[in-house]
């Protein structure tokens, strides 16, 4: 299968979901990530334009890592907008060109504004880009594919509904997560929140939800035409 993880920053994808999509890559799917914000406003000291090269870097060596291919919308950081037509374009665009099986995405009611925005441009953006008439730089896909919400930060307000195991690449999660070193810094003096401890809570929480050492949890989003009689997710 093709998955395609848009998440909004370059370091959500491994907080949140690279367990899963190690697992993905191992039972042999193309695995394809894109971050929508650059990750420019992530830092006390650098400044953006230096940040956002540097942070785009990051989430490049974490997947290639992993063996994932990695795109980027490349838009500034608290400047994702719901309603931005060049916006959802890009993502149209991004979605035609990889024409997924299904995509894993933010959850629509998290933390700040960047996350939500990138969860409501993937929704619609999952739609549009199957629509013939709707043009832009690449021809429409066939399938409404299905979407699955990765976790809420730090779990808030996010009662999963399917658990992927992700016990045997706990170890590469962090290791991806430990390329986005710009950001220890940052999390810690801004958020209080050591992200590689706060990533291996949340996974253990989540692996104690389904009987499991560490897990990863999703909530399917439930609308028509993105519903499948068959498991997505890896086992
Ligand atoms: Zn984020």
């Amino acid at each position: 299968m093709r998955v395609l993880c848009i998440s909004a920053h370059p370091d959500d994808m491994e907080i949140n979901c690279a367990g899963t999509l190690l697992k993905c890559k191992a039972r042999g799917d193309d695995v394809f990530v894109c971050h929508v914000n650059n990750g420019d406003m992530g830092h006390f000291e650098i400044m953006p334009d230096a940040l956002g090269v540097m942070r785009t870097n990051e989430a490049r060596r974490s997947c290639n890592l992993a063996g994932f291919t990695h795109l980027t919308c490349n838009i500034g950081d608290l400047d994702a907008y719901y309603q931005n037509k060049e916006q959802k374009d890009l993502l149209v665009d991004i979605i035609r060109q990889v024409n997924p099986d299904f995509i894993i995405t933010m959850y629509p009611d998290d933390y700040m504004c960047d996350h939500e925005a990138t969860s409501k441009l993937t929704f619609d953006a999952a739609f549009m880009a199957t629509v013939p008439h709707y043009e832009t730089n690449y021809p429409a896909t066939n399938d409404v594919v299905p979407i699955f919400y990765m976790d809420a930060a730090q779990g808030v307000n996010f009662q999963p509904t399917e658990y992927v195991d992700i016990t045997d690449v706990f170890d590469q999660k962090i290791e991806m997560l430990l390329c986005h070193e710009s950001q220890a810094k940052w999390l810690w003096e801004h958020d209080r929140n050591d992200y590689t401890q706060s990533t291996r809570v949340l996974a253990s929480f989540r692996g104690m939800q389904c009987g499991v050492k560490y897990a990863e949890g999703f909530r399917q989003c439930m609308v028509g035409l993105k519903l499948r009689p068959k498991r997505y997710l890896p086992e």
